[in-house]
């Protein structure tokens, strides 16, 4: 029996706990990235492994105790209520008050347990922040101050667990108490009628025994109720978790386009990140005709990320209308629409495996020679191959560690696979070796011959090669032109340039960090620009010898 229920509930336990993980992460994995930015994510794995640990240990050790207790309790009521009724009826009265404790003690302990389990969780994702950037928190000098903030954290998840150690102890005392002071009931009245007569020695030994045998069972399940209610507060969070509401909703029956040719409009868009936020997008208009490159330019918080990441609907528009082919994005299915896009971020991250496996990602069915192919195309075979174990070198964890130009090819070869009839190009602001660099952007360019691209541009090489160039400026497009056209004509784009271009055109000046090849089409020569665009940019803000026009800003 033992051997059939301790199998029964480890296999159920199993089962149900996996299965709960697995709705959780059904759940979480589909959600909107806005979700995750509310500092949530060091926290999950809290709700993944401890908080489903506890409810697992509740019914792989609680259930069995239940029932086994359970069993003495009802049996044994059942003998008492046979010997002696009348007896019967006084012990019963301390029922009512270990169930009164229970409950009040209950939720004493599922409060303090609720308590502990969030700071735990909030402790375990800032140790996981320190470790990823452990060098951040090293070269600041940080990793005492760190340490310090750690222990406190302990002190107050172990005063609060010594709390809820408390009330544990109260809950399961009192009862206690409770049930055997009705032993202690039964042993008075019940001499009391043995003297008068009305009741034989051995039966109230019999009675006892069964008295007993009943508080025994009510202690014991004052103990699993504790432990219940540690669970109840575990489960109640995942369920939190798992109500939460996602923000980017499919239509019932989206639209599929036929032959998709990736025209891309936005209308009219606002946007802001909540109700709370301040606008971040007024009124954007840009149309992108299929195969064509727009480059959006502006400065650091104009807005440029925000309308790459409205295309995918990582977010949706606040007003306003995006559309493909003339077709709502909200009306298509999110898999056409995410299948048509492809993105090459910034800094780009690759998973821990293998390179092939992180191509692959890109799209899971391609074969061997496809994967070289892109890799050819993205000019990243070269160094794969250069890896003892070429395709199959691990990266990441316990592997080898790529440079930015490497992971950006790799970015690249992944959007040869997927050949997306969109791109969305996030390019780097951080300045790559100068072969490297070279590389990335022959490679770049080739990609982007073939889909429509919008390229939050930081290189005057791109800004000049792209159909036309959207300048972005506070959340509005202040000028759409073609770079001599905006440099004639738009005050903003102005600006920008000598900000982040001016001292790039001049790079040649410092042999250490340009080769004419590579760098080329980024000389320019400011004695070209017409002289009245050189006229408005007289103003006072604009100082050569400023700290804007230090040849590290053009990488800023
Ligand atoms: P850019 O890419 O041009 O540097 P962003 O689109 O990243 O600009 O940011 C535009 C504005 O939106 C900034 O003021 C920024 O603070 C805000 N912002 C960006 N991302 C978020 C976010 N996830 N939540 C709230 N505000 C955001």
């Amino acid at each position: 029996v033992h051997f059939l229920m301790t199998y029964l509930t480890t296999s159920v336990s199993e089962r149900v706990v996996a299965d709960l993980r697995r709705d959780l992460f059904d759940h979480l994995v589909g959600l909107a990235p806005g979700f995750f930015e509310t500092g949530r994510i060091g926290e999950l794995g809290s709700r993944f492994s401890s908080d489903a640990g506890r409810i697992q240990d509740v019914i792989r050790f609680g259930i069995p105790e239940l029932v086994r207790q359970g069993l003495y309790l009802a049996g044994a009521i059942v003998l008492v209520t046979i010997t002696h009724a009348k007896l019967t009826l006084i012990t019963m009265i301390a029922i009512p008050f270990a169930a009164a404790v229970g409950m009040a003690f209950g939720r004493r302990v599922k409060r303090f347990s609720t308590r502990v389990q969030d700071s735990l969780a909030l402790a375990v994702a800032r140790a996981e922040q320190v470790f990823t950037q452990i060098r951040v928190v090293q070269s600041f000098g940080q990793a005492r101050a760190e340490s310090h903030e750690f222990s406190l954290e302990m002190d107050r998840i172990r005063d609060t667990g010594l709390e809820r150690g408390e009330a544990r102890a109260v809950l399961v005392g009192v009862v206690t108490f409770t049930a055997f002071a009705a032993v202690v009931v039964v042993l008075w009245q019940g001499g009391r009628l043995v003297l008068a007569g009305d009741l034989t020695p051995g039966t109230l030994v019999a009675f006892l025994l069964y008295a007993v045998t009943i508080a025994g069972a009510i202690t014991s399940l004052a103990g699993f109720w504790s432990n219940f209610q540690e669970a109840a507060g575990s489960a109640e969070r995942i369920f939190e978790l798992l109500d939460s509401q996602d923000t980017i909703v499919e239509r019932p029956t989206p639209r599929l386009l036929e032959n998709p040719r990736g025209a891309v409009r936005f209308q009219d868009v606002w946007f802001r990140y909540g109700p709370e936020q301040p606008w971040v997008l007024e009124g954007v208009n840009l149309e992108l005709l299929p195969g064509t490159t727009v480059a959006l330019v502006g400065v650091s918080g104009a807005g440029k990320s925000t309308v790459a990441s409205l295309l995918p609907r990582f977010y949706d528009v606040t007003a306003g209308w995006i559309t493909i082919d003339g077709t709502d994005i909200r009306d298509m299915s999110l898999e056409q629409l995410r299948g048509l896009i492809g993105i090459v971020p910034q800094e780009p991250m690759l998973f821990a495996g293998t390179i092939r496996e992180n191509l692959l990602y890109a799209r899971p069915g391609a074969t061997g020679a496809e994967v070289l192919e892109a890799a050819k195309l993205a000019h990243a075979d070269g160094f794969i191959r250069g890896f003892p174990e070429g395709f199959d070198q691990r990266v990441g964890e316990r592997g080898v560690t790529l440079s930015a130009g490497q992971r950006q090819r790799i970015a690249i070869a992944r959007m040869f696979l997927r050949r997306p009839r969109i791109l969305l190009l996030d390019e780097a602001s951080s300045a790559l070796d100068a072969e490297s660099e070279g590389l990335v952007q022959d490679a770049l360019s080739r990609l982007m011959a073939k889909s429509t691209t919008l390229v939050i541009a930081h290189r005057l090489s791109t800004v000049m090669a792209a159909d036309w160039i959207a300048v972005l400026d506070e959340g509005r497009i202040r000028a759409k032109g073609r770079h001599p056209d905006l440099l004639r004509r738009s005050f903003v784009y102005q600006r920008l340039y000598r900000r982040q271009w001016q001292a790039a055109a001049r790079k040649v000046e410092w042999p250490s960090y340009a080769t004419p090849a590579a760098d080329a089409p980024e000389v320019v020569d400011w004695s070209n620009i017409p002289s009245a665009g050189a006229e408005e940019l007289s103003s006072p803000a604009v100082d050569e010898s400023g700290p804007e026009t230090l040849p590290f800003s053009s990488q800023a």
